[in-house]
């Protein structure tokens, strides 16, 4: 599943395309996403796209009066068609939306658990996205918004940081890989954190997204990118999906355990 860094190198790489160009006509091609595919985005005509963003793990094509938005769900992907093969697709190749005779934006999603929507109102409104809390890249993210949650709340300091109304977009791989640069234990319960420790969490957290960022993302399953290329952030991974390997600080070995359903890597000698 792309998590907010794949998603902010996808956006950067299809905006150049796009941005300040007109959406002529789509071709929907399967309504049956997640949700219905809304009729707006089917008979598009016309619009102008003035911007592309992201917030959280949403891409936003902004247009005049509306706003596209559209997530990847775990398969999605979104990529720009600019070769004379235009109209050639395949059977997972849902929407195209039509900029000119040489560009499409293409959307392809093998699971479908992504999905389109179209806002008529404040994007920041749209029923998705007003739940979402500070953005982890932004200046108000700090240590000592997130201390003021984790002081007063009784769970494990990795379901804190995941949870996206307090702050969007730290997946599951960036949530254990920060808590290991942290030197903090997934299972810690919030309120025994000091705020030394979460000033160095919130540290690390925008060390690895911006990282990984560079990177391109990190590919795995079958995530790509627009351009076809992989993410090559997987290969500084310390305990992601490294069960019974090695620690790379101390050659004790990586332990994963389940938390909420997800799984929980970490090294039980750096982290405490
Ligand atoms: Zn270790």
């Amino acid at each position: 599943m792309p998590e907010l860094p794949e998603v902010e190198v996808i956006k950067n790489m299809i905006k150049p395309f796009l941005k300040g160009k007109k959406i002529n006509y789509s071709i929907v091609r399967n309504k049956k996403l997640r949700y219905i595919i809304p009729d707006d985005i089917i008979t598009i005509k016309n619009q102008k796209i003035l911007n592309i963003k992201r917030r959280g793990r949403y891409i936003l094509l902004i247009l005049f009066n509306n706003t596209i938005i559209i997530h990847l769900g775990m398969t999605g992907k979104l990529s720009i068609i600019n070769n004379q093969n235009i109209f050639s697709y395949d059977k997972h190749d849902h929407i195209d939306l039509i900029i000119s005779k040489n560009i499409i934006l293409r959307y392809t999603d093998i699971r479908r658990f992504g999905f389109w929507l179209w806002e008529k109102k404040n994007y920041e409104k749209n029923i998705f996205l007003k739940k979402l809390g500070l953005e982890p890249l932004k200046n108000k993210f700090n240590n000592l918004y997130l201390y003021n949650f984790t002081k007063k709340k009784n769970i494990s300091i990795k379901i804190l940081i995941m949870d996206n109304k307090i702050v969007t977009g730290i997946g599951n791989i960036y949530a254990n890989e920060s808590l290991f640069l942290s030197k903090i234990l997934p299972i810690r319960i919030s309120n025994t954190l000091s705020l030394k420790e979460i000033t160095i969490l919130v540290k690390k957290i925008k060390y690895i997204l911006y990282k990984s960022i560079k990177c391109g993302g990190s590919t795995i399953n079958n995530y790509k990118l627009p351009n076809n290329n992989n993410g090559t952030y997987s290969k500084y991974f310390f305990v992601y999906g490294r069960q019974n390997k090695l620690c790379k600080i101390c050659k004790k070995k990586i332990i994963k355990i389940i938390q909420r359903n997800r799984s929980t890597f970490f090294c039980n000698k750096c982290q405490i």
